[in-house]
């Protein structure tokens, strides 16, 4: 048996090793469009403030991989699924074929048109490369413009503020998706950062970036107002990255549509994790679970039942989006 897993964070993992202690021979293969070994995705604002380095925020659930004999193939960004030939095409030309394939590609922050128009004037921060982008270019920079609501946007004005930037964060009101942080925690965070330093423009949008002389920027708010920056960081909600399915017949809304037990409409193909939208039995409604934790029961659920498990999946609120890493969010913004 050969198990296909598109997508090297905590649901791709987890699916893989619970696949394997299930199935000591099956062949099991991780291909994930990312170079860098699985890293702590929500430690990614501690590489751009400076506090964390690389190496310290390996993902502890990558490191026994090769001891597991589970194979990951890096550089492999899949471009079409053939779901009538078990067969995934890749951006580098190469294939592989499945008998089951767990997507866990997670999902992409979402970037406002004001930024297409400028693509060199901001970064977003989604990946280990972003956060190391980021910090490089802080390094040459001054002034800093956050966008994003809630939580990104909070850690990412924390982060460039703590590396010396003059910060600006814009906070274009609530996260689509719902806030992990309580308005009254995001409140007294709030007035910590700006206790440190850091200006907020909330309920305000950008409405469109001027680039100077391919240095200096100015952002103009939906208010009329100008700020002149060095850098913007998009620090936006992710949305599931489901573009490659198309033509699959893989059916998505939001997500990649799945059942109780994980299963998209074709028999052997499974989601899990962020790009997932899961049929909520209690709620008889489909929803993306974001968050880390949710991520590895997803992902270790998806693998289990792939190998045969037949589990039903129970949304667990304590899931969503867990602080795990670091000290408290209020802590960390002092
Ligand atoms: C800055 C930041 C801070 C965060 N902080 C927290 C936090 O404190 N607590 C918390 O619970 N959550 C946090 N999150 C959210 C958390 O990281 C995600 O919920 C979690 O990583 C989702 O896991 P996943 O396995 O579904 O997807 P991901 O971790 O996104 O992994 C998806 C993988 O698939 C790969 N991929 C994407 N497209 C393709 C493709 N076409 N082909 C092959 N591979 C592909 C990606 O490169 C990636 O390796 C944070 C996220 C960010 C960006």
């Amino acid at each position: 048996m050969r198990y296909l897993i598109l997508g090297s964070g905590p649901a791709g993992i987890a699916a893989a090793k619970a696949v394997r202690n299930l199935e000591p021979d099956a062949d099991v293969v991780i291909a994930t469009e990312e170079y860098a070994a699985p890293y702590l995705r929500p430690c990614l604002p501690d590489i751009v403030s400076g506090e964390m380095e690389p190496t310290a925020i390996d993902d502890p659930q990558g490191k026994t991989l090769a001891a597991e004999k589970i194979e990951i193939r890096t550089g492999k960004r899949a471009r079409r699924v053939d779901s009538a030939k078990n067969r995934v095409a890749f951006s580098d030309g190469t294939e592989e074929t499945y008998n089951f394939l767990l997507i866990a590609v997670g999902g992409s922050p979402i970037v406002p048109l004001a930024f297409l128009r400028n693509p060199g004037a901001f970064f977003t921060l989604n990946t280990l490369g972003d956060a190391l982008r980021i910090r490089a270019h802080a390094m040459r920079s001054d002034v800093a413009v956050v966008y994003g609501p809630g939580y990104l946007g909070i850690e990412a004005a924390r982060a460039l503020r703590k590396l010396g930037q003059q910060v600006v964060w814009i906070s274009p009101g609530l996260p689509r998706f719902g806030n992990p942080i309580s308005g009254e925690a995001e409140v007294k965070i709030t007035e910590q950062l700006r206790n440190n330093g850091v200006r907020t423009l909330e309920a305000t949008d950008i409405a469109d970036v001027l680039d100077l002389n391919g240095k200096t920027y100015v952002v103009r708010t939906a208010g009329g107002e100008e700020i002149r920056c060095q850098m913007i960081v998009a620090a936006t909600e992710r949305l599931p990255s489901v573009g490659f399915l198309e033509g699959s017949g893989v059916k998505a809304g939001t997500g990649i549509l799945v059942d109780e037990y994980l299963r998209t409409n074709v028999s052997n193909i499974f989601a899990a994790g962020d790009c997932a939208e899961v049929f909520d039995i209690n709620r008889r409604e489909s929803r993306i679970n974001f968050g880390w934790r949710s991520a590895i029961k997803q992902g270790q659920l998806a693998g289990e039942n792939m190998a045969g498990g037949g589990k039903v999946y129970i949304r667990n609120t304590e899931d969503y989006f867990g602080l795990l890493y670091g000290s408290p969010l209020l802590e960390r913004a002092k």
